[in-house]
């Protein structure tokens, strides 16, 4: 469970820095001892059996990084994993969207190699059909790397790191454009990876990463992007200093809005590309949020004790009334905020999903059953996924029409009917 007091102690984490390596990293959240959220268990599981680990976030005073201080060994978490791109609408048009103008950017032609780290199901790099381009995905989960091979998209069932890229480059040369979404933060090895994107890019290609913007996570209050999987989590500021340790360049910057907000930074070797004025840009707005000061996090933590406040009036609210509440889908995230707050299935009865890898089975530490969905309702849905819920409003009109109820935990709770939002 979220301790509200622990971040506010001035604790400095046991460890060096992901980074800079320096032993300056101050504690600000403690969501306590927490399952791997990705690791959904079986129902009959004997109550509190699951592995829990320490979920703390600290900021490193020195090269501003904020991290997570316990790492699950990456073999635990991504050789078999849960979470396919392609069955997210929004996410299939993102991908589709940032291929084309990446094809058109970089002038992608069909002698040209494309890489993407963490390449999931494939989504992504079959969006480059149309330019021609050679394309080849690293996917570490043996269940996924297979369902890209299947819509043929070229993928190596590994994870990446400069061995992978030495491996990369004996067997199809430099690449034009290295990709990764939403794994950059993942990275155990992270030192080995950047090495790993140097050495593929060479003094002529360019890598482009999109990962969860700290910012983002700041304005919405979205600590429940929080979780072991996630060890880093960036500002311009912080993944600039990650990459100029390895001779890199941040030449643009931007955020874009999948995942509730993402980076979006353009690197390449130091000198090889002129540097947009974007990067000056964002800096400048980073500098003026306190990105870099440690008060910022501590204020990031009173918002989050706020909000687990005011959730927990509601949801005690609907039980109180009799009101059924299921989990709208049970991403990973999820797992995190039913968990930091303690929320079982007295207050929310299951979670209704459609991806069939974890239908059948229960959130870890929270116990909620994932069921299939099959037509029943509830009298209102906690919508886990906030980030997709314009696309949940569009699709489920009829429901909220006929007297339904969504309640939204982030950036803020809100109860939202068929009037709008209520609360
Ligand atoms: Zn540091």
């Amino acid at each position: 469970m979220f301790d509200p007091a622990a971040g506010a102690a001035g604790t400095t984490l046991d460890m060096e820095c992901r980074c800079c390596g320096a032993r300056e990293v101050e504690l600000f959240l403690d969501l306590g001892a927490q399952p791997h959220c990705n690791r959904l268990v079986r129902r009959d599981l004997a109550p509190g059996t699951e592995p829990h680990y320490p979920l703390r976030v600290g900021f490193c005073r020195q090269c501003t990084l904020v991290q997570i201080d316990h790492t699950i060994p990456k073999e635990s978490m991504f050789s078999d994993y849960p979470y396919v791109s392609g069955t997210t609408r929004t996410l299939t048009e993102h991908f589709r969207e940032t291929s084309a103008r990446l094809a058109g950017l970089y002038d992608l032609g069909p002698k040209d190699l494309v890489v993407d780290i963490g390449s999931n199901d494939g989504s992504w790099l079959a969006q480059y059909a149309p330019f021609g381009a050679r394309v080849l995905g690293v996917e570490a989960a043996a269940n996924v790397a297979p369902l890209a091979l299947a819509r043929g998209v070229p993928t190596w069932n590994r994870f990446f790191n400069e061995d992978c890229a030495r491996d990369i480059l004996a067997e199809h040369g430099p690449a034009r454009l290295v990709t990764a979404a939403g794994v950059f933060f993942h990275l155990e090895e992270l030192h080995s990876v950047v090495r790993g994107i140097d050495a593929l890019i060479g003094d002529t290609g360019v890598f482009v990463v999109q990962a969860i913007y700290l910012g983002g996570m700041l304005e919405n209050t979205a600590f429940d992007q929080i979780y072991h999987e996630h060890l880093c989590y960036y500002t311009l500021r912080s993944i600039t200093a990650l990459f100029a340790r390895h001779g890199l360049e941040v030449f643009a910057a931007s955020v874009v809005p999948i995942h509730g907000g993402s980076l979006e930074v353009h690197v390449a070797r130091r000198g090889r590309q002129p540097v947009q004025p974007s990067v000056a840009a964002l800096a400048a707005e980073e500098t003026a949020h306190g990105f870099g000061e440690l008060a910022t996090y501590r204020a990031f933590a009173a918002n989050v004790a706020a909000l687990h406040a005011e959730l927990m009036r509601v949801l005690r609210d609907y039980q109180a009334r009799g009101r059924s509440v299921w989990a709208y889908g049970a991403p990973a995230k999820g797992a995190t905020l039913l968990n930091s707050f303690g929320i079982g299935p007295a207050l929310v009865q299951k979670a209704v999903e459609k991806n069939p890898m974890k239908v059948g089975l229960a959130i870890p530490g929270a116990r909620i059953p994932i069921d299939e969905e099959d037509g029943a309702r509830p009298e209102a849905y906690l919508v886990l996924a906030w980030n997709f819920l314009d696309e949940f409003l569009r699709k489920e009109q009829p429901f909220l029409s006929a007297g339904g109820e969504f309640i939204v935990p982030v950036p803020k709770v809100e109860v939202i009917g068929a009037a709008g939002a209520s609360k």
